[in-house]
């Protein structure tokens, strides 16, 4: 049985994932390292505890304390192949604005977006990978449509943890997306599993059947 601990960091949510080991879902921005390592001290744990830290996608929301949690943990840092590329060329992901508000808010944080230096992650995945050796009850799953190199976290017992693939207070589409239809298909792909229950790093957690209305509108 695994236990999941969300860690709210201001904007954006990250995971601790306890099982036999425990994992790090996300970084969070440039600069959280110290608040995250509050944070899980508070829960009990010591960054040395964490055995793996899997980045869902190439946004600096997600990965901009990767390289500093890196260095406090000692933990590997995991991502899917397509995003990496990006990061490491000091970049990120791309995804397009989805609606006005998303434009408006692109060109606000423009100036702010590419401070940071170009990472590489120490696992590049390009399928699917049992969490099972890092000591939790689950799997890597590639769910793209938020950027191409998304992935989703489905635990044994149902849980899944979806990064940016919706966000808000009720399920939404996330403001950027790479492309509508794969996004689709990959919710699709989640709401296939069954979930328990649905987090994710903007909002939630979701249930399932509200899920389903989104895709209905
Ligand atoms: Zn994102
Ligand atoms: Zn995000």
């Amino acid at each position: 049985m695994t236990e999941i601990h969300p860690i709210a960091l201001g904007t954006v949510r990250v995971f601790l994932l306890k099982g036999e080991r425990n994992i790090l879902v996300d970084a969070g921005n440039p600069g959280d390292d110290g608040k995250m390592v509050r944070k899980l001290s508070a829960l009990g744990f010591r960054p040395e505890d964490i055995s793996l830290i899997i980045i869902t996608h190439g946004h600096q929301d997600h990965f901009g304390s990767a390289d500093r949690m890196r260095e406090i943990t000692g933990a590997p840092v995991m991502m899917h192949a397509n995003d990496a590329f990006s990061i490491a060329e000091g970049k990120n992901q791309s995804a397009a604005p989805r609606t006005l508000a998303a434009k408006i808010y692109m060109r606000l944080i423009k100036g702010r977006l590419s401070k940071f230096t170009p990472f590489e992650p120490d696992i590049v995945i390009d399928k699917e990978i049992s969490l099972h050796e890092y000591g939790v009850e689950g799997k890597i799953i590639h769910t793209p449509g938020h950027t191409s190199g998304s992935i989703s976290i489905h635990l044994d017992d149902g849980t899944c943890i979806v990064g940016d693939m919706l966000m808000g207070r009720r399920p939404a589409y996330p403001m950027f997306v790479s492309d509508i239809g794969t996004l689709r298909h990959s919710i699709r792909r989640i709401l296939s599993l069954n979930p328990r229950l649905i987090y994710a790093s903007h909002g939630g957690p979701y249930i399932p059947a509200d899920v389903e209305k989104l895709l209905l509108r």
